[in-house]
């Protein structure tokens, strides 16, 4: 049995009790029977007792009540987590607990809702902080270049895939860590450590800086800010590295190519300016003299002509604006007329020309001006730098199982030695070596290549011998 059970048994008791004994009292006292030394007064202050007992109860019954009503009210608000208005269904004996306590949850209520808000708030915010961060990670971890990021204590905060390759270390283990143990490239260190400590003095500065990466000296721009927080305060610093290495090299290509250039043109120019100036002053009085100049200026503007051509031919073929015209074409059939036109050249160095050549049948598809101007450049070279007396063979041949027609040129002239063969087809390219044998301007194999490589997806490769000689071999696909 509960408590308010007993009670309320316990209450209705003693009301029936206060009852019984107020009507015995006044039963009593109204027929004068009283007991014997009960006298009229006693039975007064009883009867005034039970009355005023009987009140007490019916009071103590309505707090009782009204307690346990609240009581269930704030049971009911602690189960659901909802508070709300403590109400005493008509009861008035608890107003003045009830009324503060409403008054203080209304307070509590309108401070939770508030809270409330500001938390909903804070969730959203904090949900828009979130994609934000992963945006731009996404958009971080997409760069190629490598991007590294550092807090104000110098420690690794983010870094792409391409940082990690490249500085070689895992963000995964190194988040956190101070750069001194994340990262083994200590001028790296140094540069984001200046770069911090100089903060705001000078927030953004680009270094060029050489890395070793996969075995390869690499040289990268490194550009390196400060990040500045709300309060002024620098609050890292991001590092981005862009590979400039072949930047380098093309401004630098560039800049030979123009020196170069200008030094082959000027060469020819010099000496055609220097022949026509004694011809203009009179110099040249007999007619022999006058023609040798006449022919070694009609040479170097031959010389010139080629030169320019070739520039021309090899800056078009590079910007992939050369009219090409492709037939199917025996390569054969072009050996033949190469071999055809440098007899001439062979004799008068007294080079033995030799040929072996595979059925005409066999066709590539090539250019026919282009094919010719490769060949007759092999051909050509092979006689330039074979010594009197040497041989120059022209090859041409059918690998069947590759699908390539192959022109093979073998000369026993001066060859190349090892160090210059990787070098053999860079523009302006000359043998330091062979240099004395004969003139040239270093465009022709480099033309070669690009016709064969470039223009018909063909290979040209060279073995040579210094001192007994070189081959160098052609290879196009077979039309079938
Ligand atoms: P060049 O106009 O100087 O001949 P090339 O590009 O045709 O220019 O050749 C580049 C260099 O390669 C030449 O200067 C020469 O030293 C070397 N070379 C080319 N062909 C041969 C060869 N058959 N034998 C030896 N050296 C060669």
């Amino acid at each position: 049995m509960t408590t308010a059970r007993r009670f309320g048994i316990a209450s209705l008791a003693v009301i029936l009790l206060g009852f019984a004994a107020a009507y015995y009292a006044t039963a009593m006292a109204l027929q004068g029977r009283l007991a014997a030394g009960v006298s009229m007064r006693d039975a007064l202050l009883m009867l005034v007792a039970g009355v005023c007992v009987l009140m007490l109860l019916v009071f103590w019954r309505g707090v009782h009540g009204s307690v346990r009503c609240i009581g269930s009210q704030l049971e009911n608000m602690t189960r659901t987590g909802e508070i709300g208005l403590v109400m005493t269904q008509g009861r008035h004996e608890l107003a003045g607990v009830t009324r503060p306590l409403n008054e203080f949850f209304t307070n509590v209520r309108s401070q939770i809702e508030q809270l409330r808000s500001e938390n909903r708030e804070l969730q959203i915010q904090s949900r828009i902080a979130a994609a934000e961060k992963h945006h731009t990670e996404a958009i971080i971890f997409s760069i190629s270049d490598a991007v590294l990021v550092t807090n104000q204590f110098d420690e690794v905060v983010l870094a792409n895939p391409a940082a990690e390759d490249l500085l070689g270390f895992q963000l995964r283990t190194s988040v956190r860590r101070n750069i001194d143990k994340a990262l083994g490239d200590a001028r790296m260190v140094r540069l984001i450590r200046e770069t911090r400590s100089h903060g705001r003095e000078q927030s953004r500065k680009v270094v060029e800086h050489e890395i070793e990466y996969k075995g390869v000296r690499r040289t990268f721009a490194v550009t390196l800010s400060c990040v500045v927080g709300s309060g002024n305060q620098v609050s890292g610093v991001v590092a981005v590295l862009h590979d400039v290495t072949r930047e380098k090299e093309i401004a630098k290509m560039k800049t030979d190519f123009v020196s170069n250039v200008s030094h082959e043109l000027k060469t020819p120019l010099a000496s055609i300016k220097a022949y026509v100036e004694m011809l203009q002053d009179g110099e040249v009085d007999d007619e022999e003299t006058a023609g040798e100049f006449y022919g070694i200026i009609a040479k170097e503007s031959e010389r010139l002509h080629r030169l320019i051509e070739n520039i021309l031919s090899i800056s078009r073929i590079e910007s992939g604006v050369i009219k090409v015209v492709k037939e199917p074409l025996s390569l054969t059939a072009v050996a033949k007329q190469v071999l055809d036109v440098a007899t001439v050249q062979a004799d008068a160095k007294g080079v033995t020309l030799k040929r072996k050549l595979a059925p005409v049948y066999y066709q590539v598809d090539a250019d026919s001006d282009m094919l010719y101007q490769v060949v007759m450049n092999l051909v050509s070279n092979a006689i330039k730098y074979t010594a009197r007396s040497g041989t120059v063979a022209v090859n041409t041949d059918v690998d069947e199982a590759r699908g390539v027609a192959i022109c093979e040129v073998r000369d026993t002239g001066a060859g190349i030695p090892a160090e210059d063969l990787p070098h053999i087809f860079d523009k302006f390219y000359r043998v330091r070596a062979n240099n004395e044998l004969a003139k040239g301007t270093g465009l022709g194999l480099t033309l070669v290549k690009h016709m064969v490589e470039t223009v018909h997806d063909g290979r040209l490769t060279v073995t040579s011998d210094e001192g007994k000689g070189s081959t160098f071999t052609v290879e196009l696909p077979v039309l079938r």
